[in-house]
């Protein structure tokens, strides 16, 4: 007889829920937090922290690079309030150039 050990297989198709956004995720869809690995977030969730990582390093150092990337921000921000991304003529080619910018 076997006893089964946790975190393997036999849970590994469990859906896990993001710590960002509460979506439920398999583990390979998870980025873990290095010092907290019950901490996990989703891929989408994950990016979005980069973002705004990004945004607060290009706040401390602003230089033409960092006015750049406000203004590729901005941009993005308006395109998502004004629900542009989901458009059917032009939707696509917007999100494909979201997934491309810093
Ligand atoms: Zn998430």
């Amino acid at each position: 007889m076997t006893t089964p050990v946790a975190g393997t297989a036999s849970d590994a198709a469990e859906p896990l829920e993001c710590w960002c956004c509460a979506g439920t995720y398999q583990e390979k869809d998870l980025v873990r937090l290095g010092r907290h690995p019950e901490v996990g977030v989703c891929l989408a969730c994950a990016h979005f922290l980069h973002q705004q990582a990004r945004g607060r390093e290009d706040a401390r150092r602003p230089s033409p690079a960092a006015r750049l990337r406000d203004a590729l921000r901005a941009g993005r921000r308006l395109v998502i309030q004004r629900q542009w991304h989901q458009n059917q003529l032009f939707g696509r080619p917007l999100r494909w150039l979201g997934q491309r910018l810093p």
